[in-house]
C-alpha cells in the first residue's frame, strides 16, 4: 500500500500588486468600518477588505443590543459610534436609550439598517471597499508588513500599505505576520452561538406571567423586572425554572441553555434568541468551525421546540432566519505592548494613554458550567498599547482581538467598545502614515487630542 503524502510544496509565484494605499483595514465588522472611516477622515487613502458580502458582521446577526453607557448611565462611547447611532435613528433603525439594571442603558438596532448605514458611512468617507475578498497571507520585510495577499474572484493579488489594521476579530493578520497571540484551550473559550430570529411572537405575554407568577417566571438577578414590564422593547434573561423543567421533561434536549435569553427587535412581534451555543470548539480551526456551523443548524431545532413549548408568547413563533454565520465570541487575542486586565477594569483605571472607554459588564458564556458569568464594572480606559504588537511595526489590532486577558475581553469585546477601538486605530494609522512613522512611536497625546476633537470621550 502506498503511503499517503503528509505535506506538499506550493510553488512561489509572482503576484500582481493591485493596490498601494496609506492604510489597509482587514475585516468589515463594526470595528473595521469605524477604523476605515476614521482613517479616511484623517486624510489617509484607505482600503477596507471584507471577506463576506456586507458590512457590520456580528452586529447583523440579529443581535440588536448596543450599550454606549457605563453603570452610572454616562455615555462613554461617542465619536463615530455616536454618528452611527444617530444615523440609525434617523432611518428608524435604532431605539432611544432603554434603561437597564443589568446591561447599563442600551439601544436596540435593526440588523438590515446596520448593513446600509455602514456602507453609506464608508462611501461618504471615500474609503475604497472590496467585498468577498479574504486576506489570506501577510508578507513581511523584517518587522514590517510589506504586503497582504488577498484572494477573491480575480485570483491572488498583493496589496501594499504604509500601515495595516487587523479588524478580523480572530487576529488573522497579526497571527500571519508572526505576532504573538494568546488562544485559550477549546474548553475555556467562550461559547459560539447561532442566533435565531423568530417572528409571530406575542411579546407582551411573558410580561403577564412575570406579574402573575413571579417565582415561576423569575428573571436573572441583575435584571429589574419593573423596567422590563415598562418598556415596549426589552432584553429578557432568566426563566431558569422553565429551562430546568424542559430539560427534565426532554432529556434528549441536551443543549438547552440554563436560562432563556432573548431580545425584542424593532420589527413588531420579532425577537432574536441569543442561543444556540456550541462549546469546546475553536473557531480559528477550519474543521472545528465547520462543526460549529453544522451543530448550530441541528441544535436550532431543540431551541425552537423549547421556546415554543415553554416560553410564554412563543407558542406560534416561526423561525424567520438564523445568523448568516455562527457568532464567535472568542478566539485569538494579541499579546500586545500593553494588556487589559480584569483588575484594571474592576478598579476603573483610566491610564493616561487611554484611547477608548469601556464600561460594559464582564459577560462570559461559560462552557464549563453552561452558565452566564456576568458582573458589572465601572467605566475604565483601554490603553493604546493594547492594539500594538511588539513584533510588528506597522500593524494595529482593533476589536475583540486586542491584547486583553480572557476575562477582561469579556467586557471589552462588545460592539460599542469595538467601534471606539476601531476609531482610535484608524485615526492612529492615518496619523502615522502621514508622518511617515510607526504607530509605535506616535505621540499618544496628539492622538487623544484628535479623538477628542472628533467627539470621542476619554475620561
Ligand atoms: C453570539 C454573540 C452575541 C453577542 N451579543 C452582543 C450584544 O448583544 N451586544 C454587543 O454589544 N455585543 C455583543 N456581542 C459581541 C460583539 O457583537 C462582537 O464582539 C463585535 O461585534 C465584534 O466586532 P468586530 O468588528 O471586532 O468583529 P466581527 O463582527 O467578528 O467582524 C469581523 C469581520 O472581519 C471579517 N474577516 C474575518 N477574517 C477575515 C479575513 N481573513 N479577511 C477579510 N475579512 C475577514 C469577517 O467577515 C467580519 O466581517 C456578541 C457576540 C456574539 C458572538
Amino acid at each position: 500500500m502506498s503511503e499517503q503524502i503528509k505535506t506538499i510544496i506550493e510553488p512561489a509565484r509572482e503576484l500582481p500588486v493591485r493596490e498601494h494605499r496609506d492604510v489597509v483595514v482587514a475585516g468589515g465588522g463594526l470595528t473595521g468600518v469605524m477604523a476605515a472611516v476614521a482613517a479616511a477622515q484623517a486624510g489617509a487613502d484607505t482600503l477596507l477588505i471584507e471577506m463576506r458580502s456586507h458590512l457590520g458582521a456580528v452586529a447583523t446577526m440579529g443581535l440588536p443590543l448596543q450599550g454606549y453607557c457605563d453603570r452610572d448611565e454616562r455615555q462613554i462611547v461617542r465619536g463615530l459610534a455616536e454618528e452611527f447611532r444617530q444615523r440609525l435613528m434617523a432611518i428608524g433603525g435604532a431605539t432611544e436609550f432603554i434603561r437597564c439594571t443589568m446591561h447599563n442603558p442600551y439601544i436596540i438596532i435593526d440588523p438590515e439598517s446596520v448593513k446600509l448605514v455602514c456602507q453609506q458611512m464608508i462611501e461618504e468617507a471615500g474609503v475604497s471597499l472590496l467585498y468577498n475578498t479574504p486576506v489570506v497571507n501577510v508578507l513581511k520585510d523584517g518587522k514590517r508588513i510589506q504586503a497582504v495577499v488577498i484572494e477573491g474572484k480575480s485570483g491572488r493579488e498583493a496589496v501594499i500599505a504604509k500601515n495595516y489594521i487587523d479588524c478580523t476579530g480572530d487576529a488573522d493578520l497579526a497571527f500571519r505576520a508572526g505576532a504573538e497571540c494568546d488562544l485559550e484551550q477549546p474548553d475555556k473559550l467562550q461559547t459560539s452561538t447561532l442566533n435565531l430570529t423568530l417572528t409571530n411572537v406575542d411579546i407582551d405575554k411573558v410580561k403577564q406571567c412575570l406579574v402573575e407568577q413571579p417565582e415561576e417566571y423569575k428573571l436573572f438577578e441583575l435584571l429589574n423586572k419593573d423596567l422590563v414590564l415598562k418598556n415596549p422593547r426589552f432584553i429578557l434573561v432568566g426563566l431558569a425554572k422553565l429551562a430546568e423543567k424542559a430539560r427534565l421533561e426532554h432529556p434528549e434536549w441536551q443543549h438547552i441553555w440554563n436560562i432563556a435569553c432573548y431580545i425584542t427587535q424593532i420589527a413588531p412581534g420579532t425577537v432574536t434568541i441569543n442561543s444556540v451555543h456550541m462549546d469546546n470548539l475553536c473557531a480559528c480551526d477550519t474543521r472545528d468551525l465547520t462543526k460549529i456551523e453544522m451543530l448550530g443548524r441541528l441544535r436550532a431545532q431543540e431551541a425552537l421546540a423549547f421556546y415554543r413549548g415553554y416560553i410564554p408568547g412563543f407558542e406560534n413563533a416561526r423561525l424567520a432566519s438564523s445568523g448568516p454565520w455562527a457568532g464567535i465570541r472568542e478566539t485569538r487575542r494579541l499579546r500586545g505592548v500593553r494588556c487589559l486586565t480584569v483588575d484594571s477594569i474592576v478598579a476603573g483605571e483610566c491610564p493616561p494613554d487611554t484611547i477608548a472607554m469601556g464600561g460594559y459588564p464582564v459577560d462570559i458564556h461559560d462552557p464549563d458550567t453552561n452558565q452566564l458569568v456576568f458582573y458589572k464594572v465601572p467605566a475604565y480606559g483601554i490603553p493604546y498599547g493594547c492594539m500594538l504588537s511588539p513584533d510588528v511595526e506597522n500593524l494595529l489590532v482593533a476589536g475583540r482581538a486586542i491584547s486583553a486577558t480572557h476575562e477582561a475581553m469579556a467586557s471589552s469585546r462588545v460592539m460599542a467598545q469595538c467601534m471606539a477601538l476601531g476609531e482610535a486605530a484608524g485615526t492612529a494609522a492615518a496619523m502615522a502614515s502621514s508622518a511617515g512613522i510607526s504607530p509605535h512611536v506616535l505621540n499618544i497625546d496628539s492622538l487623544r487630542a484628535l479623538l477628542r476633537k472628533n467627539g470621542q470621550f476619554l475620561e
